[in-house]
């Protein structure tokens, strides 16, 4: 536990609900770790009270926060300002708080890639292929852009929601390289692509025995391809189970959810974050 005194700062999470978060447990390690005198607490918010949290939070001197579900875009109207990566996803889900005003970023982005960026391959030719088109997929898709990918294949159930998703784009240059398709579309990609993304909540737990696609469909991946679910519970899921049977690379959710936090860290103390330190305290957790 990290020591309370009267100079400790403030930094948390807002969600509705909040009590699942594990940021709390990565962040407290981490800045045990570093010895900062500042500590990271959970803020169960409710939709209709969020202008009045932020109007609090500020009053009381908190340093900044994380957003999660329900108000990655709610905040967006009650900042002063936000980032471009942020306003291309069209969420937020890190605010600091600078010059008289929230400010926020997105860094699920950053977060997602992260481990691909690890891998250190070429991205230039190619084509990732997104399952899902909720709002993990938009950090996705940002994501695929900023590694240099030059189109992204996003395949949806929901042929309405998709062209949604697809007219979203219209502000930002990240619309040209997409490509939305259908779910029954989506073989006519699998054996084409080195990169297959479930951003789905399908497998996750209680129904781990589920998976977005099935067996067959994932046969279809050609060799040396990556199969990456942004699910964390199970580790791993049954797409990656099956994924990793036909002889792909497979990447769980968890290292995107450490990397997002670390960025997110980073951006409130201005210094490196011990990724390691919050890599083990949330597979501790986890476990
Ligand atoms: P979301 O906004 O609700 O989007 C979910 C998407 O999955 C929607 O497009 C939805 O389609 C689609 N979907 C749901 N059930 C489906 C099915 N049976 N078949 C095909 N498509 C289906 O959720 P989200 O916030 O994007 O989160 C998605 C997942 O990513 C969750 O499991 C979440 O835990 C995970 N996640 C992980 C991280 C991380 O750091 N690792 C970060 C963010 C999210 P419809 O709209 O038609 O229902």
């Amino acid at each position: 536990m990290p020591e309370i005194h009267g100079t400790t700062q403030l930094l948390g999470i807002i969600g509705h609900p909040v009590e699942h978060s594990l940021s709390p447990v990565m962040q407290n390690a981490a800045l045990m770790h570093l010895g900062i005198d500042a500590v990271f607490l959970p803020f169960p918010v409710e939709p209709e009270r969020l202008p009045t949290a932020l109007a609090g939070m500020a009053a009381i001197g908190v340093q900044g926060f994380n957003a999660t579900i329900p108000h990655k875009q709610a905040v967006i109207p009650l900042l002063k300002t936000i980032t471009q990566v942020a306003q291309q996803i069209g969420a937020v889900n890190t605010v600091w708080w600078a010059d008289g005003g929230w400010h926020g970023t997105n860094t699920d982005a950053a977060g997602f890639i992260a481990p691909l960026r690890e891998l250190a391959r070429d991205w230039s030719d190619v084509t990732p292929v997104v399952l899902g088109n909720g709002g993990a997929a938009r950090a996705v898709v940002a994501g695929c852009v900023e590694l240099g990918c030059p189109q992204v294949v996003v395949a949806g159930r929901n042929e309405e929601k998709l062209a949604a998703f697809e007219q979203s784009w219209t502000a930002s240059e990240i619309q040209q390289r997409l490509k939305v398709q259908t779910w029954e579309q989506l073989d006519n990609w699998l054996s084409r692509t080195q990169l297959l993304i479930n951003t789905t909540p399908v497998g996750m737990a209680p129904n781990s025995d589920r998976s977005p696609i099935d067996a067959a469909q994932l046969a279809q991946l050609p060799g040396g391809a990556i199969a990456y679910d942004l699910i964390y519970t199970p580790r791993p899921t049954q797409f990656l189970i099956q994924a990793q049977a036909t002889g792909a690379s497979i990447i769980d959710g968890t290292e995107m959810l450490v990397q997002q936090g670390a960025a997110a860290l980073e951006r409130w103390i201005g210094q490196p974050a011990p990724v390691a330190v919050m890599r083990s305290a949330l597979l501790q957790a986890l476990e």
